[in-house]
């Protein structure tokens, strides 16, 4: 980078979307100040404010690799202590419809890891990058701005037991997650309201740890039962660090996994496939199951704004929050930073709007579209059906039903849907050609 690192921005929020944005930050800013609620560099791992991250969490492929051009050696650390580490196709039972997806290198690489873990690596990482600081233990309270409320100049905080203060600075990043207060906020300074887009999917998450014999996993380094149409509950059964497996079950609309112990392995045993149960059923459990409600799908298009003020960019679930079955909320924080660092290149302070058009455009939009129309694929799910959206169910269907018997059709559909090729690739004459021959167009 030849331009001169100078200036302040403020991160507020030290999830992974905070630190993926620190870390763009620090190419082109002088200081970088990540303020969160929680004591981030704590001994307690499982903190406050991420009460998802007791959940399992995926990387998906794409999340993986930036994570690893950002952090160059990270993957290779978190093996080191004791992450899985595999070929997303070829090392993961993907079970779909009850059926077991055909087994095939993909030359993606997937990591099974606790959410702490990944993101107590990654905050080290991001700590150590030259200018980058954490102000822990601090409440955001309020955005600072020029008296016409054209401009963000900084941020109100309070740390813990002590009074306010001010943080100036030339840039600040909203990464404080679904609850973000940015909408409220510009309402407050007299902008139109940022539009909202919810889609009601009622899930609920169990999840339990385990110590699971090494035998049980049959070689894979994770069990994936996706939840479809037909029995729409699911569970992921992963390796982790620390010899630990995690067990997450989840169902939509109220039908929720159990927190009492018998009713979680019923629910278990009730999937469309026995694998995640049997293995269960040698394992012992090292904690008692823990729920988490999930609500609606919900994104707000700042992009559609026509006016924004300058000094200010949102990012991550602050932005877009899906349904995590589909574990593109990290990846999308990801793929976000790389937005925010082309933006910065050109300037210390992006146009928001146009910042917020390439958010939507590079990092949103396929993801939402995705999700959205997944979750559509549930017949419970209120929402319109267009004959798009019905064309697009028939299609996956199809995909995943020769996933099931065709290598190339395998091996492309883990690469859509871990985010590194675009679905355009499902609808090459090679694997059009593959869905015929298994005869399922
Ligand atoms: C149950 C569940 C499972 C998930 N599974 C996956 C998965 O498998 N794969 C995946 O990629 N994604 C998953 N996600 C999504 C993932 O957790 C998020 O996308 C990811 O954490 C990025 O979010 P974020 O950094 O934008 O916000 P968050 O992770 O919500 O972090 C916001 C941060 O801001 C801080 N903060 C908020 N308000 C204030 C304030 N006023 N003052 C100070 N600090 C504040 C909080 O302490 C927190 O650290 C899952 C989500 C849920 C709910």
């Amino acid at each position: 980078m030849s331009k001169q690192r100078e200036g302040r921005a403020v991160v507020l929020g030290g999830s992974m979307a905070g630190l993926f944005s620190a870390r763009a930050l620090s190419e082109t800013f002088a200081e970088v100040v990540v303020v969160d609620r929680d004591e981030l560099t704590g001994p307690n791992e499982l903190r406050r404010g991420l009460p998802q991250g007791h959940h399992l969490h995926g990387l998906l492929a794409r999340g993986q690799q930036i994570t690893e051009e950002y952090f160059p050696g990270i993957t290779e650390a978190l093996t080191r202590g004791g992450a899985g580490s595999g070929d997303v196709a070829d090392d993961v039972r993907w079970i779909i419809n009850g059926k077991r997806l055909r087994k095939v290198h993909s030359e993606l690489l997937v990591l099974t890891l606790s959410r702490p873990f990944l993101e107590r690596h990654v905050r080290d990482r991001v700590l150590a990058l030259p200018g980058v600081s954490f102000l822990e233990e601090a409440d955001i309270l309020r955005l600072e701005t020029t008296g016409d409320r054209r401009t963000v100049t900084g941020v109100v905080v309070r740390r813990a037991g002590g009074a306010e203060e001010t943080l100036h600075a030339d840039l600040v990043v909203d990464a404080t997650g679904r609850g973000s207060r940015t909408s409220v906020w510009l309402q407050e300074f007299g902008y139109e309201a940022v539009q909202e887009e919810k889609h009601k999917i009622g899930l609920g998450y169990t999840t339990r740890y385990y110590r699971v014999p090494d035998a049980a996993f049959e070689g894979d380094i994770s069990i994936n039962t996706v939840a479809s149409a037909g029995v729409p509950r699911g569970a992921i059964c992963q390796r982790i660090e620390g010899d630990r497996a995690i067990v997450t079950a989840y169902g939509i609309l109220g039908d929720h996994p159990p927190t009492e112990p018998e009713g979680f392995l019923g629910f278990v045993k009730s999937l469309a496939a026995p694998d995640i149960h049997e293995v269960l059923e040698v394992s012992e459990p090292i904690d008692d199951p823990v729920a988490y409600k999930f609500p609606t799908n919900l994104r707000r298009h700042y992009q559609r704004m026509t006016d924004f003020p300058a000094g200010l960019l949102v990012i991550g679930d602050a932005v877009c929050s899906f349904n995590p079955s589909y574990a593109q909320g990290m990846t999308v924080a990801a793929l976000g930073s790389l937005v925010l660092r082309r933006h910065l290149a050109a300037t210390h302070r992006p146009d928001p709007i146009r910042y917020f058009e390439d958010l939507a455009r590079d990092a949103i939009d396929g993801c939402w579209e995705m999700a959205v129309g997944a979750d559509l694929s549930f017949p419970e799910v209120e929402g319109e059906r267009t004959e798009e959206v019905r064309q697009a169910h028939a299609f996956i269907a199809q995909v995943q039903e020769a996933a099931t018997r065709d290598a190339s059709v395998a091996r492309a559909y883990a690469r859509v849907i871990g985010l590194v090729d675009s679905p355009a690739v499902l609808h090459t004459p090679q694997i059009e050609a593959a869905l015929a021959v298994t005869g399922q167009r």
